[in-house]
């Protein structure tokens, strides 16, 4: 019965259907692990007479004079009502809303809740709605037949239009009886619950949706927290067990071909990028596949070491046939990446007798020319992918387009994921070849992953972090600017531009706004902007701009005209973000800096932290010095710090997207908790490491099928 559809015990409407497919809730378990986002205290119910403004109040009562209006402010429509309950009358507001007073009609009986503000008239903005049949007599809760002390729980469930948080309430109530209980099994073992004093299902599923105390819902939260992460973790665990029974190329040597390769590189490796490389070698050197995560702060050198490895890949020659190489993948996240990596690659190997492939949506290449050996030629997509299936092409380096179904290798020995979270994590998958051996796998990130989510996430990977920088890069220095220090910021740019510098100005907007959208207003356009600087501050400059609408041909070129220095200023949106390398840049100007996260502040000084001279970014606020977050950054020593930073202020629902990392709220809320995120990571080990196929634990194993269904996580 757990099983079953929820349409089969309940009497849906269209809307409620639509709803719930929306948050994905199809069968009664579903449903039953659909879980509040919060409680409501029966003691927070209040009568308008006894609100304190700046406390949280339940107010039960008739609404009056329900209209729709344009906020004062904004101009935007809003909805506005009085809530009125025998002992004095308040007003609410809804900003935004203005369905609302057409939903609710003068006289309707209402349960409202939200935090009391104002000054000499109080006032609720955006609170809780929803109607109800009777209203409490006197102050005590009557509503829900709760005989209570004090201090009744109420669960608040996440909603969606055409189905309220009342409803799940007595949706789950009615089916939260002992037979259905007793029907749900346990995903997480008995011993592992024993070992962490963890509630069994049943007593959990009442505790989190109908509480008696603060205690048993805490509780019953961080057993779900505990088998979500339990649950991706075994997921992780297997898929790299299923893996290691695997073959793969063993790259033999590899050392010794690397130091070839870094002894004609311009510079010697920093100790981290030798670390990463020795790793590697232990990896690829054993006929198991490498699956390897290199997470190491922008500019740290990550080119180098996979370059090093590609190398070592190419010079070894696939078992039957010993004339020929294997081949090397390589996944850049953009069209401009992915040129810059081709280019780099040419450099790197062209006294090799090995041809390199580009492939792109905008076209292909291929290195070298026919007839001009030392040059690169645009080839049909189609002649490039039979030479990549018939191995003539080493290695191939590509955007999204790498991992198309009808792109084919001879014999793909190593895949190189660059700048990996912008991917999610099932790439790696799609270049596996159904028959034949398994590549070996190096994903690099520059983004700092705090570690909980790293074990999590990429629970199948080893982990390297590259920690250190090249030696000689001057730390950048970072102001925050506000409106009274724009000219001195011009004036230092100016000053760096005549020292044969150059810069980024980066903007958050494209075009010049919608007049209409007030918020929009105060954020500089790229356009806009590069048309103001170059008749203003920086007049007399060659001002050039990118953004993602342009094509990838006309990117690639702007960024051409940049590295050669026909440029000396790049106004443009945050597309430069990721990887983009401009040694002779050495100030970057962020206007509307609040608007990013520190994550993404933190990739963008990236672009100049890349040149051995002193490099400067401006982070320009109209919120002031103040916002905690900038000063964060400014202080800032690395990325990983940055991150720890982001998780603690932001949370990691924002950080990392949810549908990128395809973990529930409760999920997230888990990663907060090092100790929790490691216990569930050594559970599941011991469980794959004895039973690789989940024999003994059929409920974890349909736990990981359902899971990956819902959200396609490899
Ligand atoms: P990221 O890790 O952000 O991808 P890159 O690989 O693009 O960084 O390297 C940034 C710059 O540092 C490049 O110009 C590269 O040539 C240079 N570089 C890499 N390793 C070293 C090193 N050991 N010593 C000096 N410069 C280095
Ligand atoms: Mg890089």
């Amino acid at each position: 019965m757990v099983h079953d559809h929820i349409s089969k015990h309940f009497r849906l409407t269209e809307t409620q259907k639509r709803a719930l497919s929306r948050l994905k809730i199809e069968t009664i378990l579903d449903l039953l692990y659909h879980f509040p986002t919060r409680y409501e205290h029966s003691g927070d119910q209040k009568t308008v007479s006894g609100l304190v403004v700046g406390t949280d109040a339940i107010l039960y009562g008739t609404i009056h004079k329900p209209q729709t209006k344009k906020s004062w402010k904004s101009k935007r429509p809003m909805s506005e009502a009085w809530l009125e309950d025998g002992t004095g009358r308040i007003k609410l507001m809804w900003f935004n809303q203005p369905y609302i007073a057409k939903m609710i009609p003068g006289g309707a009986l209402v349960k409202i809740s939200g935090r009391v503000e104002g000054n000499t008239s109080k006032y609720i903005a955006n609170p809780e709605i929803e109607g109800v049949s009777e209203l409490p007599i006197g102050g005590s809760d009557t509503v829900f037949g709760a005989q209570t002390e004090n201090d009744e729980l109420f669960s608040v469930y996440p909603e969606s239009r055409g189905i309220t948080s009342r409803w799940f309430r007595h949706a789950i109530a009615k089916i939260l009886t002992n037979d259905v209980l007793s029907l749900c099994v346990d995903t997480i073992p008995k011993e592992v619950l024993a070992k962490y004093k963890l509630p069994k299902i049943s007593t959990a599923l009442v505790w989190m949706h109908q509480p008696k105390n603060e205690r048993n819902a805490l509780s019953a939260r961080k057993r779900f927290a505990f088998e979500e992460i339990f649950v991706i973790q075994t997921a992780k665990q297997q898929l790299r067990k299923e893996l290691d029974l695997e073959q793969s190329y063993t790259i033999t040597n590899a050392k010794t071909h690397a130091e070839e390769f870094t002894s004609r590189l311009p510079f010697s490796l920093t100790h981290g990028q030798q670390h990463a490389l020795t790793s590697i070698f232990e990896d690829i050197g054993s006929p198991h596949a490498m699956s390897r995560l290199l997470e190491g702060d922008v500019g740290s050198g990550k080119t180098a070491v996979a370059a090093a490895a590609a190398y070592a890949v190419v010079k070894t020659p696939p078992k039957e046939r010993p004339s020929a190489t294997l081949q090397v993948g390589y996944m850049a996240p953009t069209e401009i990446l992915a040129e810059q990596h081709f280019q780099s690659f040419i450099q790197y190997f062209s006294h090799l007798p090995v041809q390199i492939g580009l492939i792109t949506s905008s076209g292909c290449k291929k290195y070298p020319s026919k007839v001009n050996p030392r040059e690169s030629t645009k080839i049909s997509k189609g002649q490039l992918l039979k030479w990549v299936a018939n191995g003539e092409i080493a290695v191939l380096i590509g955007t999204h387009s790498l991992i198309s179904k009808n792109v084919q290798f001879r014999d793909l020995g190593l895949v190189i994921i660059d700048e990996q979270h912008r991917f999610g994590t099932g790439q790696r998958h799609m270049l596996i070849q159904k028959d034949g051996l398994i590549p070996h796998l190096l994903s690099m990130t520059a983004t700092p992953i705090p570690r909980t989510l790293a074990l999590t996430l990429y629970g199948d990977l080893d982990i390297t972090v590259l920690d250190e920088m090249p030696p000689g890069r001057k730390k950048v220095i970072t102001k925050i600017v506000d409106k009274t220090g724009r000219e001195e910021m011009y004036t230092a740019l100016r000053n760096e531009l005549d020292a044969g510098r150059q810069a980024y100005v980066i903007c958050p907007r494209i075009d010049e706004p919608d007049p209409r959208k007030m918020t929009a207003l105060q954020t500089k356009s790229v356009k806009a902007e590069a048309a103001r600087l170059s008749t203003k501050e920086l007049r007399g400059y060659t001002v050039d701009v990118l953004h993602g609408q342009m094509k990838p041909s006309e990117k690639e070129e702007r960024m051409r005209t940049l590295l050669a220095h026909e440029v000396d200023v790049l106004v443009a949106t945050s597309v430069v973000e990721v990887g983009v390398n401009v040694p002779n840049a050495t100030v970057i100007v962020i206007e509307g800096a609040e608007r990013f996260g520190l994550a993404q502040l933190h990739q963008l000084r990236g672009r100049v932290v890349r040149s051995t001279h002193q490099s400067y970014c401006y982070a320009l606020t109209s919120s002031g010095a103040s916002s905690r977050r900038l000063q964060a950054f400014v202080k800032a020593k690395n990325g990983f710090e940055l991150a720890e930073h982001d998780l603690k202020i932001r949370g990691p629902g924002e950080l990392y997207g949810r549908s990128q990392s395809g973990l529930t709220d409760l999920g997230m809320e888990a990663l907060t908790n090092l100790k929790m995120v490691e216990a569930a990571r050594t559970e599941a080990r011991n469980i794959i490491e004895n039973d690789p196929l989940l024999k003994k634990y059929p409920a974890l194993k349909n736990a990981i099928h359902t899971k990956k269904e819902k959200i396609h996580f490899e």
